[in-house]
């Protein structure tokens, strides 16, 4: 299973747009954190319009995790009817601050639900069961979880804001090679009290599984070409987020997916113009066809 996201930066790297991933099915939105730019995000991607279930995850109560949370729920409940399903699981020390988060935003209960990860064993193709696997973000203050997808691929590690690279290697230590779909990661181009480096990576991914690992959460544009060179891939940028980078970052997918998307929109634009432009002239000559009429019988 792919994971998609509406960003993949650092919170210092906001030309990347905040790090968040999703994937759906037929009746079901599953999203894993909800940074500041993510719910205007999908609203503009037409993503929170759809007759679906919408569940979130949240990997750690960072702002650029969890800053659009208010938003994304009052939107799917005022705007669509529909109540966010958050995510607890057992692991999750940090769940009372969500709710506190909540409160502090003015988000009254009745707007959303919240589930247990038991609770969606089963529910959709795309996996048989999703778990909270507490991490380490380091220096910070805050309690951190990743996530474990058991996927009919194999088992994904999502590994949220990580400075302590035990999630990763006791993932390694569980499965087997070819029992492990992928493995998202953030990165950071330095060492970092606070993440994971592409030093570390580079010491604890042995060669053969580099191809599973998929980093995300970068801090910095070099990462872009650096982050290949050694095996990894890294995680598509989205649309959205080409039009706000350093022209010069872009490689050549990318300048031409951003080359299509303002053709796109210059046509968009070209389009609705012309339409406002025949709507001006149809009004100036239904005004000068009653200006004669009126002429005439004067
Ligand atoms: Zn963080």
């Amino acid at each position: 299973m792919e994971l998609h996201f509406t960003g993949r930066g650092a919170m210092l790297n906001p030309s990347e747009g905040n790090t968040a991933a999703y994937f759906e099915d037929d009746q079901n939105f599953f999203l894993i954190d909800c940074g500041e730019d993510v719910a205007s995000k999908l609203i503009e991607m037409g993503k929170l319009n759809q007759d679906k279930n919408y569940y979130l995850f949240i990997t750690h109560t960072h702002g650029d995790h969890i800053g659009s949370i208010g938003t994304l729920i009052q939107y799917l409940y005022y705007v669509k009817g529909h109540r966010l399903n958050i995510v607890f699981g057992p692991n999750m020390t940090y769940a009372e601050n969500i709710l506190g988060i909540l409160e502090l935003m003015g988000v009254t209960s009745e707007t959303y639900n919240i589930v247990n990860t038991r609770m969606l064993e089963n529910r959709s193709p795309l996996f048989n069961k999703i778990s909270y696997t507490e991490s380490n973000h380091g220096m910070t203050p805050l309690k951190s979880c990743g996530l474990t997808i058991d996927t009919p691929e194999g088992n994904i590690l999502y590994t949220g804001d990580i400075a302590d690279p035990r999630i990763i290697t006791n993932f390694f230590s569980a499965n087997f090679p070819d029992t492990i779909d992928k493995i998202y990661v953030d990165t950071s181009l330095n060492e970092s009290p606070v993440h994971m480096s592409l030093e570390t990576l580079k010491r604890i991914i042995p060669i053969g599984l580099r191809h599973k690992v998929y980093c995300m959460h970068i801090n910095h544009p070099d990462l872009i070409t650096e982050i290949p060179k050694w095996g990894f891939n890294l995680v598509d940028s989205s649309t959205l987020n080409l039009l706000s980078r350093d022209i010069n970052t872009l490689n050549e997918d990318e300048l031409r997916t951003l080359e299509n998307e303002l053709k796109n929109r210059l046509s968009e634009v070209e389009k609705l113009q012309e339409n406002n432009n025949q709507k001006k002239l149809t009004k100036q000559i239904n005004h000068e066809i009653q200006k004669r009429a009126y002429d005439q019988q004067s």
